[in-house]
């Protein structure tokens, strides 16, 4: 049997390992690319490593879109099969698929419209909403704990991962001739003690655990803590007046701040007057469905709803759904909670809070999820003097706070725990989802801890699984990162300013108006390289303080 991975391989975005046996093609997840667009190239699979007509099934682990993203785009490019997930992930996707081809949409709207003033052809989007609406139809809902069979000789078991309303990770058993090999995908796994959903279940034996490493090199505080930590946040703003501005995903970490701000309400933190605004139509919608499936929710918080008490419901809770409404936030003044997507503020309609607030002393910047590498949001909390956002250099001039506490990610100590209670020493670890840096260090704690053998695949490499055999492993470094080739940009740039240079004498000659417009697009260079300079030396600071 071969596996091959195709995303969150050293990365935390596009999770999708492909999976070839006897009997199947298929794979578990599918989800987008994220980041830079070097990254989010790989959405369009240039390189035809999908080959979606050959899927016979894909196992969904949870909702999110760096799980989920492509479902719709392998759907359009021929995968018929079915989708197995569990019935809060289906009810999540109905929303999430949507929201994301809307975004898929107007963006190749935008693009087009500079296409065709260019005399371009215009860009097609990656997938459309009608493409999202269909492939719903695709999706078969599975109980936890419960066997199904997608195809013959592959048993499937979805076990509750605690990360989000409906996530799972996945047992399965894949018979080849006599021989059964056991393989585990723990997905996204969960921090315990989150207030909504269960913690994590546990398992024991796995020929082949394929584990998440998002925080492969740093703990949690608890959540006592943190919850005290964004108590300050709130006073530190509403003091002077100022509004806390809170990046989070849509689903589930909007949905714990609800609940963090209800308890902080009735231990008399939260300031009665103070309004908190969710700035997300996806959030609102994503809120009604975990209203609806309180069921999945953990044994605390179904108490609470049994006894008529609603955690995601407080007096000064204010949902804005049009763009008219987010706009008055910004517009309004004193202080207020504005939590708004997307969580890295890479994207979304954070990035006007962001803008409106970032620069003025009094206000604060809470940081509730994993920022990852290259997003806005991880250089504010390395600590970034000046942000570019919408196109503007704004001065970071907000309390910044990180708290770690309300992840939906396992920290290091509780990925070890979880990991503790495997039984087989001979078990394989593939530590996936996660960055390099953080991955190497986790490798280097597993082996030590309890002597497993660790593996950290790359982008694109194909792995056979050999129970008991040896590691063999195909890398494809040339596909899976093009070299830029820096030499050669660098002399182009070079060599055009000096054409510009040479003709300064003829741009002196031309009329007044002519001249301030050369002189501005100059300008705007000009500020393009300060803003890249601006980047290297935080940077290099940076690399230089940790060494
Ligand atoms: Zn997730
Ligand atoms: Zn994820």
């Amino acid at each position: 049997m071969k596996i091959t991975f195709l995303g969150a391989a050293r990365t935390v975005t596009g999770s999708c390992y492909v999976l070839e046996c006897e009997h199947a093609r298929f794979a578990i997840d599918c989800g987008m690319h994220q980041g830079n667009r070097v990254i989010e190239a790989r959405n369009w699979d240039e390189n035809g490593m999908y080959r979606p007509e050959a899927l016979d099934f894909i196992l969904l682990t949870h909702a999110h879109i760096d799980h989920s993203g492509l479902l719709p785009r392998l759907a359009a490019k021929g995968f018929k099969g079915r989708v197995h997930t569990t019935a809060p992930t289906r009810d999540l996707l109905t929303i999430m698929l949507e929201d994301s081809a809307r975004i898929q949409e107007t963006d190749a709207q935008w693009r087009s419209t500079k296409k065709l003033r260019a005399g371009d052809p215009p860009v097609e989007p990656l997938y459309t909403v009608e493409q999202a609406q269909k492939v719903l139809k695709q999706l078969k809902i599975e109980e936890y704990n419960a066997a199904f069979e997608p195809a013959p000789g592959i048993r499937v078991v979805f076990n509750d991962a605690g990360h989000i309303l409906g996530s799972a990770f996945i047992e399965l058993w894949i018979k080849e001739g006599e021989e059964e090999t056991k393989l585990v995908f723990s997905g996204d796994l969960g921090r315990p003690n989150q207030l909504l959903v269960r913690n994590p279940e546990t398992v024991e034996h796995a020929d082949f655990l394929f584990l998440e490493s998002t925080y492969g090199s740093r703990n949690h505080k608890n959540e006592a803590q943190s919850r005290q930590e964004l108590a300050e946040a709130i006073a530190y703003s509403y003091e002077r007046g100022e509004k806390v501005i809170i990046p989070a995903f849509a689903v589930e970490r909007t949905q714990e701040l609800l609940y963090s701000f209800y308890l902080l309400r009735k231990e008399g933190k939260l300031p009665e007057d103070l309004p908190v605004y969710v700035d997300s139509p996806l959030a609102i919608k994503a809120t009604e469905i975990f209203r609806r499936h309180w069921d999945y929710y953990d044994h605390e918080t179904k108490q609470r709803v049994k006894s008529g008490e609603n955690p995601l419901e407080m007096p000064n809770l204010r949902f804005s759904l049009s763009v008219e409404e987010s706009r008055a936030i910004n517009s309004s003044q004193g202080p207020a909670i504005v939590i708004a997507g997307s969580g890295m503020a890479n994207a979304g309609r954070i990035k006007h809070h962001l803008r409106h607030n970032i620069w003025k002393p009094g206000a604060s910047i809470v940081f509730v999820g994993f920022q990852a590498e290259g997003t806005p949001g991880r250089r504010i909390v390395d600590g970034a003097q000046t942000i570019r956002i919408l196109g503007e250099e704004l001065s970071v001039k907000a309390k910044v706070f990180t708290i770690g506490g309300f992840s939906g990610h396992a920290g290091q100590s509780q990925i070890l725990d979880w990991l503790s209670h495997f039984r087989n020493p001979d078990v394989q670890v593939y530590l996936i989802h996660g960055e390099h840096s953080g991955q190497k260090v986790l490798a280097e704690l597993i082996r030590e801890k309890f002597k497993f053998t660790v593996h950290i695949p790359d982008y694109l490499d194909e792995c056979l699984l050999e129970k008991g055999g040896r590691f063999e492993l195909t890398a494809r470094p040339s596909l899976a990162a093009p070299r830029i080739d820096w030499e050669y940009l660098l002399e182009e740039t070079t060599d055009k300013l000096d054409q510009v240079r040479e003709r300064v004498e003829f741009i002196q000659r031309m009329g007044l108006s002519n001249q301030v417009e050369i002189r501005g697009n100059l300008l705007d260079i000009n500020a393009r390289f300060t803003s890249i300079l601006s980047e290297l030396m935080f940077e290099q600071k940076r690399k230089g303080d940790k060494a």
